[in-house]
């Protein structure tokens, strides 16, 4: 068998090889096949990383004298070598993932440097002080990084330093004072390590490397991959290149650039630099930097270098590139470049222009837009400056996304009124339930204690677009005193706590936020995408103006209206409470009576915010205790207003009770008992649809959907009645009207007879927020309380609940979906879980050949990209 080859030289790889080589590296081995001037060095490979983790976290013997080849061969390109008294090799170390992840690994720089060489540069140089500045730099650098001695310690050492000496900046210490601070660090050194600081380059660079393997899964690389769907598997590459110093003196300079403007997407060159000066000094921002313009008057013959591999790399890569860049001693050298971030703004003006200037396809361009960048373009971020000024007090799951700021609210009915009153309210709640949504409609944000991605805070959030933090639950809330601890420190209702439902951070302050603007770039690239896509878009949506807000924002119709939560509007609320403490059949129809208009109009103004767009209406779903107060004085409240006895409301009550509610007397198993319910509710749509017609000229074809089905039995029997109820009102409208009937697939036994039930039902919506909840037997309400100890022992990289698992979950709806085609070959099959407003579980929805898939109003644009994405990756 061949040896497998673990480590690259720039010379070997190229762009192809990113999976392999990493971004960066497969970008240095591109520019350096461009002819583009790149200080040269090796890659040691991703699969060297994966394989160290094989090891038991260690590197090979094989792989370390790959490294050690690699070496040589680098010393004979640049004519210099590791430790050399005449001419020695520094290099840098740096990680290098198949995407970028900015600051979530570690960096080395100057490695090489120990007590012989830093005399030798210092002579080669002539600049004693830049040599001892490097090497107190990289000593710091490498324990910190490698060794794990904290930077703090060495700060403290500089410190008291230029104290002693009376100065402010680290410039303005002499090369003595700096060749002293390294005998200092290196005594800090062995102190805390009890071994003097390691002298031998090559030694230094195993452990290096070590380093940066060692670094992908720490715990902000492995929070970073989860949030941006990088599956820990990928690894990270290493590249090791030799160091060029943009600090040798007036000639040489270092910067960084961007071809076109990151935050705006305007075509220019956007770049700053600074002579005589170190990557690291133009970031910290201790000078500050120079307009690129600038480099025309200083080196006309730079520039007009730097300007020309600026085009031909935007040309080559065919997108917006941020590189850095050094000059030493009069030499212009690219470190390195990569696609650049940008605003999501600037990504959508990016994208058409390089259309326009026929750069690329319209199908290229849409894939250069992630799709939840979108986000930020519906909904208020805060202002940039003053979030950098400001530090989080705690994390929650990004529920939600948008930012929002207010004073706290600790009740639903508190935060209804101070907002009617018209101050500004966040809602903090342990966790929300149905009859919090008055509060949460009249909150800026919503911040939970309890709950994952799927909970109802989480899920109502999404629905009306309202910023919202879930499962925070380093919180420490009392809501009976109203307040809220953490860190020691107590918040009350008088103070004010901003929430960022893209980032999952609090802070304990007020924080101004900005409202976005949207471009016409949008609307273009928007019609893209629409053009692409092969998938259908539509709304989860139960109000007319979340029905409205959807089809502003291209939704093509309803996949899933929960008639539920209608039911827990204030002037419903008590219809319902009477239908489910009647006595009988008689009293449970009167009261079903009652209910029967309003939820008629309901679906009247539903109806014509869709205009002809199909709508699927979903049947009482939820267990009914949730419509019922828990706590005795509340029961004892409502038994008054109800004309009860405490004792008969609170039999009701504890009557409902179940251990486990979520797989207890819920979905089409009330309309099994309670046929009564879901003829009103059928008659509801066809009486509403047949008044649309007549009105307004609609033809609407409703789509009924029986909740919960797990055995063709239950369906059928709630269908019949469906069936019976819609003839005898079309009967005595005297008008005909096309339905449909159909189920959500959401139980594992649904998937798996999914042949049989196709028989009756005329379409399938996937719950998959059910579906994942029974196929791993873990409850959506309380899985986030004990995920987060999965992510960190790296049992689970992603939330279920958020992205679509698709090895198991994903299966049953591949197979349910075949099976239902071999009974019912146009059956319509869509998506109404949460995940169809995830991008990565889109693709998989596309793959598997759904027709359409249902996401909350404020994410049918990223659905509608992330449609047309899966279509351009696979068509169809
Ligand atoms: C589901 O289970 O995926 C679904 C859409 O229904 P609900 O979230 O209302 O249970
Ligand atoms: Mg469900």
């Amino acid at each position: 068998m061949e040896k497998k080859k673990y480590v690259y030289l720039f010379s070997e790889g190229d762009e192809t090889m990113k999976n392999l080589l990493g971004g960066k590296g497969a970008n240095l081995a591109e520019m350096t096949k461009l002819g583009i001037p790149v200080p040269q060095g090796f890659i040691v490979t991703t699969e060297a990383c994966n394989k160290y983790y094989e090891d038991g976290k260690k590197i090979s013997d094989a792989i370390i004298e790959e490294i050690q080849e690699n070496i040589k061969k680098l010393e004979e390109t640049t004519g210099k070598e590791f430790g050399s008294l005449e001419n020695p090799l520094l290099v840098s170390v740096r990680s290098g993932a198949r995407v970028s992840m900015p600051g979530m690994m570690d960096t080395i720089l100057n490695l090489g440097l120990n007590d012989t060489s830093v005399e030798v540069m210092a002579k080669l140089t002539n600049n004693p002080r830049f040599a001892y500045d490097s090497y107190r730099r990289f000593i710091q650098m490498f324990s910190d990084v490698v060794m794990g001695v904290e930077k703090r310690l060495f700060e403290n050492l500089i410190d008291e330093m230029k104290e002693a000496r009376g100065v402010h900046f680290d410039t303005d210490l002499t090369a003595d004072d700096l060749k002293e601070l390294v005998g200092k660090y290196k005594e800090l050194y062995k102190k805390e390590k009890g071994e003097d600081f390691i002298q031998d380059p090559k030694k230094q660079l195993i452990e290096a490397v070590t380093a940066v393997f060692r670094s992908w899964d720490n715990p902000r690389a492995i929070v970073y991959r989860r949030l941006n769907d990088i599956p820990g598997e990928w690894g990270t590459a290493v590249n090791v290149q030799q160091m060029v110093f943009g600090n040798k003196g007036e000639t040489s300079g270092t910067g960084v650039a961007f071809s076109r403007n990151a935050a705006t997407g305007e075509k220019e060159i956007y770049g700053e630099y600074l002579m005589n000066a170190q990557g690291e000094d133009v970031v910290a921002g201790i000078r500050t930097p120079l307009p690129i313009a600038k480099l025309e008057e200083q080196n006309p013959a730079i520039y007009k270098q730097f300007m020309d591999i600026v085009h031909t790399l935007e040309n080559h890569y065919r997108d917006m590139q941020d590189m850095e860049f050094t000059i030493e001693e009069g030499v212009l050298y690219f470190l390195q470049t990569r696609n650049g971030k940008r605003t999501a703004q600037a990504a959508l003006k990016i994208a058409v222009d390089l259309v326009e200037e026929g750069m690329l396809t319209k199908e290229q361009a849409i894939l250069k837009v992630e799709p939840k960048q979108l986000d930020s373009l519906l909904h208020p971020t805060f202002d940039t400056a003053e979030i950098k000024k400001s530090t989080a007090i705690a994390k929650g799951l990004p529920a939600s996304p948008g930012a929002a700021c207010g004073k706290i609210s600790f009740t639903a009915e508190e935060a209804k009124e101070r907002a009617a009153a018209g101050e500004k309210v966040v809602l903090v709640r342990l966790e929300t339930s149905p009859e919090d949504i008055e509060g949460m409609i009249a909150a800026e944000g919503i911040l939970t204690v309890r709950g994952g991605m799927t909970s109802h805070a989480a899920v109502v959030a999404r629905g009306m677009g309202t910023c919202c933090v879930a499962g925070c639950g380093t919180l420490k809330v009392n809501e009976e005193e109203k307040t809220l601890e953490v860190d020691g420190k107590v918040y009350t209702t008088e103070d004010y706590i901003s929430i960022d439902g893209s980032t999952g951070n609090v802070y304990g302050e007020a924080i101004d936020t900005v409202t976005p603007e949207i471009s016409g770039h949008f609307a273009t690239f928007m019609a893209w995408a629409d053009e692409i896509r092969a998938l259908k878009i539509r709304t989860n949506a139960d109000s007319p103006r979340d029905t409205k807000q959807a089809v502003e924002f291209g939704a093509e119709g309803i996949g899933l209206c929960r008639t539920e939560h209608m039911f827990f509007a204030e002037d419903r609320i008590m219809a319902v409470r009477e239908m489910i403490v009647a006595k009988n059949e008689e009293e449970r129809r009167a009261a079903l009576e009652k209910l029967l208009p309003m939820q008629r109009e309901d679906f009247i103004g539903i109806y014509e915010e869709l205009e002809e767009r199909p709508a699927t209406i979903r049947f009482l779903d939820p267990p009914l205790h949730e419509f019922l107060p828990h706590t005795d004085e509340e029961i004892e409240e409502l038994a008054k207003t109800m004309g009860l006895t405490f004792e008969e409301l609170k039999n009701t009550v504890e009557s409902l009770h179940e251990f486990n509610p979520m797989m207890g007397h819920r979905g089409c198993r009330l309309a099994v008992s309670y046929p009564e319910i879901a003829e009103m509710q059928t008659r509801a749509v066809i009486e509403a649809a047949i008044e649309v017609k007549k009105n307004k000229g609609y033809n609407i074809v409703p789509e009924i959907m029986i909740p919960l089905v797990g055995d063709i039995k239950e369906l059928k029997f709630v269908k019949d009645i469906v069936v019976r109820t819609a003839e005898t009102v079309m009967e005595e409208k005297e008008t005909k009207l096309d339905y449909l009937v159909g189920t959500m697939i959401e139980i594992p036994r649904a998937a798996v007879t999914a042949d049989e039930i196709a028989k009756e039902a005329e379409f399938f919506s996937f719950g998959t927020n059910d579906l994942t909840q029974m196929t791993f037997g873990f409850s959506r309400d309380d899985a986030a309380k004990f995920l987060n100890d999965y992510y960190e022992r790296k049992v689970y990289e992603q939330d279920p609940f958020a992205k679509l698992d698709q090895n198991g979950v994903g299966q049953l709806v591949k197979m349910a979906a075949e099976k239902g085609r071999a009974t019912r070959p146009n059956i319509k099959l869509g998506i109404c879980g949460e995940h169809g407003g995830d991008p990565s579980s889109i693709e998989f929805c596309h793959n598997v050949g759904l027709n359409y898939v249902s996401c909350s109003p404020f994410r049918v644009p990223v659905a509608r990209l992330a449609a047309a994405q899966a279509q351009v990756k696979n068509p169809r």
